[in-house]
This record gives C-alpha cells, structure tokens and sequence, in this order.
C-alpha cells in the first residue's frame, strides 16, 4: 500500500453509467477519479464497460454489416438490383466490429483526458469512510478517499447451472459477438432482447437458429399488440422460437454441444454446434464492497438506491446496471449526470417513467411509457390509435414496411401514456414519443404538429390522430 489522495468525487466502473458522471462531476469544477478495471488484448485500458466493449456497440456493429449481407440477398432484387455471387467475410466482419470498438474505448480514455478526469486502471473496493482500495492492474494497491463515491461497477451476464460457458462452444455475449464462421446450428437460452439480437445476427449469415425460451409468453415486457407482430416477422424470417422450454444441461462433446432440453411435456436431446446463454444480467456487486462500507444488497444482488441513487450511506450514490430499474446505457449515462450535478449543487433530473427500449431486430422494436396490458392491470382507462407502416409512402418506396405504430392516451386527459412502435428505423422514431412524453404531450399534441412527407414518422402522427378516430390513410 502507497499514497492516499482525495478526491471530490470517486467514480467505481468505467461504463457508460461511470464514464458519463466523471466527465459530467468534472465539467461542474469537481477534482474526480474513474476507476474501470477492462482492458484490451494489449493491456490497455479499454474505458466504456459492457456497452462498449461487449454490449450495445458490437452487437450493433454486427447486426448492421449483417443487415447488409441479408438485404443484399433477399431485398435488393426487389429493387431492380441483382447481386449473384455474393460472399461472405466472417473474420473481416467482426475485425470491423472490433475496430469500432477500439475507436469507441480509445475516444472515451481521450475524453476523460480533455476533461481533467484522472483514470485508475485497477479494481475499486469501497471501504468505510468513503475510502476506495485499488488493485491496480500495475500491481500496485492504492487506497484514495473521496468527499462523494460514485458506484458503477455494471452488471455480469446470468449463467446457469449444468450449462457451463467456455465462451467458445458454450458461449455468452461475449463469446456470441467473436465466432469466426456462422454456425451451422446455433441454440439460444433466453428469447430475449439479447437472444434475438444476436441469434438474428447469425442467423442472416446463414445459421439455424433455435430458441429455448422458459416463459410461455414471448417478449412478455413489449405491447401485447407488439409482440405478436415480433413473432409472425421472427417466424418468416425463420427464427425457431420455442416457448415453454427449458434447457435442464448442456455439455460440449467432440467439437458439438449435446443439449437437454425440457419442453413441458418431455425431455428432447439436440446436438448443436454453439450455445449462447442469455437469460438476464446481474448487478456486479460481488467483491465491491467492503463487509463493513455500509452499503446495503437487495435480494438480487444490486446495490440498493433511491430514486435520486443515493444509497443510505452519506456521500455514497450507485447509478446504471448495479441497481434498480432498467438495464440500459442511456438509463446509465443519464442518472451519472443527475447524481454528479446533485453532488455540485443542482438540481439533477431523472425520469424513470419516459426511458425508451429499443431491440434492434428487423423490424426494429422501440417503446415509450406503459403497454396495454399494464394499463389495463392498473385499472387506467385508455384510448388506442394504430396505423401500418404498409400505410405510409416512405415505407412503401423503401420496400420496408412491416409493422407498425400504436399510441396509447389518457381516456380523460388524452395524455400519451405510452408509445409502442414495431418497424424499420423504430429505434429513431421513437425520440419524438419521449420528448412528447416528457412534456406531458396530449395525443392531440402529437397529431397536431407537422409531420414531414414522405417519412416514416408519418405513422406516428397519423397512429396519434386515430387516438381520436380521425386518422386519415386508414379506415378508422
Ligand atoms: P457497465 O457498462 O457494465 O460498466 C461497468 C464497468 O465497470 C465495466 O467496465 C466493468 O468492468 C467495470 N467494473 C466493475 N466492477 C469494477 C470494480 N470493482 N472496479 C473497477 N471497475 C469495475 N443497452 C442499451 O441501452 N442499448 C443497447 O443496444 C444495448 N445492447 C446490449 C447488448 C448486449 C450484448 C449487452 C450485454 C448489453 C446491452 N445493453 C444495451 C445494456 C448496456 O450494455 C448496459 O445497460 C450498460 O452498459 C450499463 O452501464 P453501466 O455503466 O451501469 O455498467
Ligand atoms: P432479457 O431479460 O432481455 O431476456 C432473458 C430471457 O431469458 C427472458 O425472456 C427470460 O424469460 C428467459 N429465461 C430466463 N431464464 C431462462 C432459462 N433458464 N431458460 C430459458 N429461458 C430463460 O435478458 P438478456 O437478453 O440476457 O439481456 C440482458 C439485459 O441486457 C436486457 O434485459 C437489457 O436490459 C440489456 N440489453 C439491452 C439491449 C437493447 O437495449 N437493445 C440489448 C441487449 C441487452
């Protein structure tokens, strides 16, 4: 153990969540330390945590070039293009991917640099008295002190048990973002967000893909109306997804992965030749915390905090994937600004109920606010409006127009509760709901401002209009 220094505020975990506070703590005039422990191949420190380097980036790295390569294939004729002969690149695919993400980490270190951040490559522990012990990669340990500690640290993907991940054969997300060749039989655990996104991935690059799912209900946290959508387009694009269904073990035998499976009315064996694990996250709390920092668990392993983060213990706030709420990167990012302006005297905002989902399949999924079934459970009386983006110039002229949008709105107030959008470029249309939102924006609103022709956006002005019946390119 060397040195103690002191800092105004300690930021544990370099992801989206703590990269974002330190930079914000630091523009507010506030002396501040991030500590990530990630590195590159080379040792070097690769800032941005999950969403960076295993999540939100490559993911969408690979489902963009991959969305080329299907579209190439199976839309562009349609068009008058014709492309035989059409090969493919795994290896120079995901380079690409890993490129981008190399910029990505590379900008977030020099962007802790411009803005006076100092960095800790190292694990954080948070000890008592606001003390934080760091193991740094260098082989040094160091204990700084901070007059506020930000805790950052993420989350870790769920494993289960008898499925033991090598990340190889048996792989998790991170595993799932680097094979080299498409496999030829790819199963998924979990027909989730993670587990549609990457299964599509491989799929369009020519895998058979299968879905083991638990749940008898499939995407059960989107729209009813929505998920139904999501299934039928899954389906044709040959997704098999299997509700109900329970891997109970999983073993890698001679280059293959032997599956059991149980689909509720009997065990079923399949050979595969990858499995990807994607049943949820978990907050990484383990070995974060001193026994005796004060700083208290729920019974899911997050660290427990209000809705302004702070954590009962004076000084100590913990914000993005380690505690309550919805695990994404905005959410992350946008409570590290409200935490690191609460600490330098301002007023710091976060609103809970207007962060957006997106799943970035083909067609993309967004949504905003409540679905039907929740406002149906909490006994709030709706109106609904919904309009077809095969309804739409832009999505006719495009050759891309599956799905479509529905806006759900206060009985009374006509207040937009929620925004529910299935369809290509769903995860851009659905900012003008969330600013809507925000504003408390009545479905009037919304149907009352204009509207460019001929964009997609159409259909969300015209599924506001039929809120109130008068829509005016479909029947109502
Ligand atoms: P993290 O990003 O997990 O960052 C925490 C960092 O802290 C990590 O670098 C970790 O190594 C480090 N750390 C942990 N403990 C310590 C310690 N003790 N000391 C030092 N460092 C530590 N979200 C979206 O919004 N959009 C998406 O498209 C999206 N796609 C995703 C795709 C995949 C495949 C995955 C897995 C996730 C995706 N997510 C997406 C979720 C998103 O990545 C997370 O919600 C987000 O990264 C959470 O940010 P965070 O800062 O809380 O934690
Ligand atoms: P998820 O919660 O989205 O999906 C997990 C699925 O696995 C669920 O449908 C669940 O019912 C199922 N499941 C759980 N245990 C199972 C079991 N034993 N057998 C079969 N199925 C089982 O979790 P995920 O896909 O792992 O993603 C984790 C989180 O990462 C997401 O919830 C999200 O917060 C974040 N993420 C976000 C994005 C995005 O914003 N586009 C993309 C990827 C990940």
């Amino acid at each position: 153990m060397s040195e103690q220094q002191q800092f105004d505020v300690i930021v544990i975990g370099g992801g989206p969540g703590g990269y974002v506070a330190a930079i914000r703590a630091a523009q507010l005039g506030l002396n501040t330390l991030c500590i990530d422990d990630r590195q590159n191949a080379d040792g070097k420190p690769a800032p941005g945590g999950t969403c960076l380097n295993v999540g939100c980036i490559p993911s969408k790295a690979l489902l963009d070039s991959t969305k080329h390569f299907h579209h190439l294939q199976h839309q562009y004729k349609a068009h008058g293009i014709q492309a035989d002969n059409v090969s493919l690149d795994v290896p120079t695919m995901v380079q690409r991917k890993d490129k981008v993400v190399k910029q990505l980490t590379g900008g977030v270190t020099q962007l802790l640099k411009a803005n006076k951040v100092t960095f800790a490559h190292g694990r954080g522990k948070l000890l008592k008295d606001r003390q934080v012990e760091v193991s740094l990669h260098s082989g040094e340990t160091v204990i700084y002190s901070g007059t506020n500690i930000i805790l950052a640290a993420g989350s870790v993907p769920v494993h289960i048990p008898n499925v033991p991940v090598d990340n190889e054969y048996i792989v998790d997300n991170e595993g799932a973002l680097c094979f080299q060749s498409a496999p030829g039989k790819l199963g998924v655990i979990g027909a989730g967000v993670i587990g549609l996104e990457l299964g599509s991935v491989w799929k369009r690059l020519g895998a058979e893909v299968v879905l083991f799912e638990a749940m008898d209900s499939f995407l059960a946290a989107c729209d009813v109306d929505i998920s139904k959508v999501a299934a039928r387009e899954f389906k044709k694009q040959g997704l098999d997804i299997r509700l109900n269904t329970k891997v109970k073990q999983a073993q890698v035998v001679d280059g293959q992965v032997n599956v059991t499976i149980d689909n509720g009315s009997g065990e079923e064996q399949l050979v595969l030749d990858r499995l990807l694990v994607a049943v949820g996250r978990r907050a990484a709390s383990a070995s974060l915390l001193a026994d005796d920092c004060g700083v208290q668990l729920d019974e899911r392993g997050r660290v427990v905090a209000d809705e302004h983060c702070r954590t009962g213990v004076d000084g100590v706030w913990a914000i993005g994937d380690l505690i309550r709420g919805p695990m994404l990167a905005h959410k992350a990012s946008e409570e590290g600004i409200a935490v690191a302006e609460v600490i330098a005297g301002q007023a710091g905002h976060i609103n809970l109920d207007t962060i957006p989902w997106v799943i970035y399949t083909d067609p993309e999924i967004a949504w905003v606010g409540k679905t039907e079934q929740q406002l149906k459970a909490e006994g709030i009386e709706f109106r609904s409006g919904n309009f077809p983006f095969a309804a739409t110039g832009r999505g006719l002229a495009m050759g891309d127009a599956a799905g479509s949008v529905k806006v759900l709105a206060d009985a009374d107030t006509d207040e937009i509760l929620g925004v529910h959008i299935i369809g290509a470029n769903a995860s851009e249309l659905i900012a003008e709901c969330v600013v809507a939102m925000e504003f408390a924006a009545s479905a009037e609103d919304l149907a009352r401002i204009v509207h460019a022709h001929p964009t997609l956006s159409e259909a969300v002005h015209e599924a506001a209009l039929h809120v109130d019946k008068r829509a005016i390119h479909r029947a109502n």
